[in-house]
């Protein structure tokens, strides 16, 4: 037995039990790897439990036309996903992709809408996806209901959006199913790299592997450094709000409001400087409520149930980071915003290439952290 069978006791040891981290664990059990995932305890906070639950296409790619096409895979590959998880887990997690819309209430947020999408669209790297401008007229036929101050928006057919409380306890039962150890309460304090395996001081002991996955979110700004990586993060906190339950009516999802497949209505989500999900900043969500009320008025005879705010994991640029160690290999950090809409991919193109140990060159390309090596202006 070598030294480095015998030192472990996973072939791999993911870092970070949310979104990102159980879709990757899941794909590499399915792969035939040995997992243990590790995670923090209850009281954590995730992305993965306070997002929007968009499967999200427009507007991704501008200044990086690759996150265009690596986003456009996922979206593709969601309605395939979404049946294996319901055929491992005998969970729906409610994928749908109708198209999905951006509303403008005024002429102005029209045109800077339109601006937004011919700069996307004019990139030299043509994008996989297109995105029009509708006017009032067309969008009314798609929406009832639709409030007097709409005046256009834009619609891209391969928006989507799904449960994602829903896929997130699917991911973890799928990865448990094919055997992947969860270890919940065991930060990763410290990882070292010893003679080709890793150990991870825990606040629950140790957990050695011979490779490792940072997919701790934010968190993966203090962990990368361990094993000769870097995840430059800028979290950024964001509101929801929830309606009551109500017959459905609103047959797309708009990118700031959405019906649920259990009826309710989401309303958000903001985009606010922070670090923390405490408190909610309620002059915030009186924007929010008044612009989906006149987007929708139907909406102002609703009760208001439940509302959050959440941290996104957001890298230093926005686009992912999926890297390997050249110093520690065996090391990998995997972040992104997003984690939602590219479950698909992480759990079936990225962790296969994890497990067979390198990152496919079409994807270190772009999204390594290296990007973020250019030299400082004097
Ligand atoms: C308001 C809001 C709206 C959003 N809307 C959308 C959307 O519509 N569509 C979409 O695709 N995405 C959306 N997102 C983003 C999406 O939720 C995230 O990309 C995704 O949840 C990130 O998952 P994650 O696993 O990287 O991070 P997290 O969910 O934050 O999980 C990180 C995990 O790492 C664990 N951890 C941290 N440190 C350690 C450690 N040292 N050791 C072990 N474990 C550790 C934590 O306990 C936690 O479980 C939204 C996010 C927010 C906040």
């Amino acid at each position: 037995m070598s030294v480095l069978a015998a030192s472990q006791e996973h072939d791999i040891a993911v870092v970070g039990g949310g979104l990102v981290g159980a879709a990757v664990a899941y794909g590499l059990a399915r792969a035939g790897q040995r997992v243990a995932l590790l995670d923090g305890g209850d009281a954590e906070v995730r992305a993965s439990r306070a997002n929007f639950a968009l499967v999200w296409v427009q507007s991704k790619g501008l200044g990086l036309p690759q996150y265009a096409h690596w986003t456009v895979r996922s979206s593709d590959a969601w309605a395939g996903f979404a049946a294996q998880l319901k055929e491992e887990t005998g969970l729906d997690v409610a994928f749908e992709r109708p198209g999905g819309f951006q509303l403008a209430l005024s002429q102005a947020e029209l045109e800077t809408r339109a601006a937004q999408v011919n700069r996307l669209h004019n990139q030299a790297a043509e994008l996989p996806y297109r995105t029009e401008i509708l006017d009032r007229a067309e969008i009314e036929s798609m929406l009832p209901g639709l409030g007097p101050d709409v005046v256009g928006g834009s619609f891209c057919p391969i928006d989507g959006h799904c449960n994602s409380l829903r896929l997130y306890r699917a991911l973890h039962m799928a990865a448990r199913l094919h055997g992947v150890r969860y270890l919940p309460s065991h930060r990763a304090e410290r990882i070292a790299c010893e003679r080709g395996a890793f150990r991870l001081a825990t606040t629950a002991g140790d957990v050695r592997a011979g490779k490792v996955v940072l997919a701790a979110g934010n968190a993966n700004l203090h962990l990368a450094p361990m094993v000769g990586l870097e995840a430059p993060m800028r979290p950024e906190r964001g509101q929801i709000m929830v309606t009551e339950r109500v017959a459905p009516f609103l047959r797309y999802p708009v990118a700031t409001v959405r019906q649920t497949d259990e009826g309710t209505v989401m309303i958000g989500d903001s985009k606010e400087e922070g670090t923390s999900p405490d408190g909610l900043t309620m002059p915030v969500n009186a924007v929010m409520a008044s612009r989906a009320m006149r987007m929708f008025p139907v909406l102002g005879r609703l009760n208001l149930v439940r509302m959050w705010a959440g941290v996104r994991v957001m890298t230093a640029d926005g686009f992912p980071v999926y890297d390997q160690s050249e110093t520690c290999p065996g090391a990998f950090v995997v972040c992104c915003h997003s984690g939602v809409t590219l479950a698909a991919n992480h759990a079936l193109t990225l962790a296969p290439m994890i497990a067979a140990g390198r990152l496919d060159a079409d994807l270190l390309g772009p999204f390594s952290a290296r990007r973020f090596h250019v030299p400082k202006a004097a």
